[in-house]
C-alpha cells in the first residue's frame, strides 16, 4: 500500500504516471487529500469511478495515531503521536489572535544532544517518513475543524518540535514541499520556519532544495560555550555556521535570520554575552529571539530570572537588534520548548550524569 501522505506533487505525479494517469488526476487527489483532508477515496466525488476503486486497492492516506490530546490553561494543546515501535512523537499548536502556529517534529528523539533539552535526552530513535511529519499538518487541521472552504486554522509551521529536521533532510524536504503547495496546504515560505542547530552543509542544501524561514539555534555567542551547550559546534563552529546563514539569505523568503537563544541562568545570560552577541550581529543579518528556559527533571539547569532577561534584550535593542522573549505557552502540559519528550524510551543506554555542571559551561 502506497501512503499517499509521503508523495509531494511531483512524487504523487510520478506515481499516477506509472499507472497511466495524467498530472492533473494526481493534483486533484493531493487537493482532496491535503485542502479537504479526506482518507476515504469514495468521498472524492470528481475523481474517476475507475481510478477510485484502483486507489483503494493500492493507496492509503494513513497519519499518525493520537494517544493523547492535552489542552493547556493558555489554549495550546499538544497531541502525543504514536509512531510505532513504543516511538511517540508531540505536536503543539499554539493559537494567537490573527495566526496559528503549529509546532512540528521532524524525528523520534535527536542524536545531537543539546545539553539544556529534554528530546537530546532520550537519545536518538528514528526519523520520521514524509507522511509522519506532514501527517502532523494533516492530522491537525482536521482535528482542529478546519472547514472545507479552505478556511485553515494552522498559519504557520516551525519545525521546532522533536528532533533536527536538517539531519532528516529528504523527509522534511518532502513536507515542506506540501506545505508550500498551492493543491495541498498553500503556505508562503515565510510562514514555514525551519529550525536547526547549525548543521552547516544542511543549511546550504535547504538554500538549494526549499528555501524556507530560516530559525538557528545559537544559544551561546562564542565557540567555548557553544560546544558545549549545542556539541553539534565542534564539528562546525560559528564562523562556518555564520558563513552559511549569509549564504543562506541570498536565497532566503525572509531578509534575516532568527537566531534562537535560551535563557540558561548563570551559563549565557551575562552582559559580556550580549556584547558579544551583538558582535555576531554585525556579521549577519539577524533577529535574536530569547527563550526562557524550560525546565525538565535534572535538566541541571536555571531559567535566568526575568529582569535578567529583559536587560539582556535592552543591551541587544539598545544596539538596534530586533530582539524578542518568546512567551512560555503550554509549560502546564509539558508543550513548551524543549520540553517534549513523548515516550521515546532511552534506546542510548547512556549512563554518564547528563546534568553538564554550571561551572563547567561557563565562560
Ligand atoms: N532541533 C532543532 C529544532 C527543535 S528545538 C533545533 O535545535 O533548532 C526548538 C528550539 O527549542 C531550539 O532552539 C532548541 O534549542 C530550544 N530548546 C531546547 N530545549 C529547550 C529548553 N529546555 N528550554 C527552552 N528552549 C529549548
Ligand atoms: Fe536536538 Fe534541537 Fe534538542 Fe539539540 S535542541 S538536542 S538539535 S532537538
Amino acid at each position: 500500500m502506497q501512503n499517499l501522505l509521503d508523495l509531494d506533487a511531483s512524487s504523487l505525479t510520478a506515481w499516477f504516471a506509472e499507472m497511466g494517469e495524467k498530472p492533473f488526476r494526481a493534483r486533484q487527489v493531493l487537493r482532496w487529500v491535503h485542502r479537504f483532508g479526506e482518507s476515504d477515496f469514495d468521498a472524492m466525488t470528481d475523481v474517476a469511478k475507475s481510478l477510485r476503486a484502483q486507489l483503494k486497492d493500492t493507496a492509503c492516506v494513513v497519519s499518525p495515531t493520537p494517544v493523547r490530546d492535552s489542552v493547556s490553561s493558555d489554549g495550546t494543546r499538544k497531541w502525543l503521536l504514536d509512531v510505532g515501535n513504543g516511538n511517540a512523537v508531540e505536536t503543539v499548536f499554539i493559537p494567537e489572535t490573527n495566526r496559528g502556529t503549529l509546532c512540528v517534529s521532524s524525528q523520534a528523539g535527536c542524536a545531537l544532544d543539546c545539553a539544556f533539552c529534554s528530546t537530546g535526552k532520550q537519545g536518538f530513535n528514528r526519523n520520521l517518513s514524509a507522511a509522519e511529519i506532514i501527517g502532523q499538518l494533516w492530522l491537525a487541521n482536521r482535528l482542529l475543524g478546519a472547514d472545507k472552504a479552505g478556511e485553515r486554522v494552522v498559519s504557520n509551521v516551525v519545525m521546532m518540535g522533536m528532533g533536527e529536521p536538517l539531519a532528516n533532510f529528504d523527509n522534511v524536504v518532502a513536507a515542506l514541499n506540501l506545505m508550500l503547495d498551492d493543491n495541498a496546504y498553500g503556505l508562503s515560505r515565510r510562514r514555514v520556519t525551519v529550525s536547526t542547530s547549525g548543521i552547516v552543509p544542511a543549511i546550504d542544501r535547504l538554500r538549494e532544495a526549499c528555501p524556507v524561514a530560516l530559525a538557528v539555534s545559537l544559544h551561546a555567542p562564542n565557540d567555548a560555550l557553544r560546544d558545549v551547550l549545542v556539541p553539534i559546534n565542534k564539528k562546525y563552529p560559528l564562523k562556518e555556521l555564520l558563513a552559511a546563514c549569509n549564504r543562506y539569505l541570498e536565497r532566503a523568503p525572509r531578509d534575516f535570520i532568527t537566531f534562537e537563544y535560551v535563557m540558561l541562568d548563570g551559563v549565557n545570560d551575562s552582559e559580556a554575552h550580549a556584547r558579544q552577541l551583538v558582535d555576531i550581529a554585525h556579521q549577519v543579518p539577524c533577529k535574536y529571539n530569547l527563550i526562557p528556559f524550560n525546565p525538565f527533571p535534572n535538566s541541571g539547569f536555571r531559567r535566568s530570572s526575568t529582569p535578567a532577561i529583559r536587560r539582556f534584550a535592552q543591551i541587544l535593542m539598545d544596539a538596534g537588534i530586533v530582539t524578542t522573549i518568546r512567551k512560555t505557552r503550554g509549560d502546564d502540559v509539558d508543550a513548551a520548548c524543549g520540553q517534549l519528550a513523548g515516550q521515546v524510551q532511552d534506546k542510548t543506554r547512556r549512563t554518564r550524569n547528563r546534568v553538564v555542571p554550571i561551572s563547567e559551561v561557563r565562560e
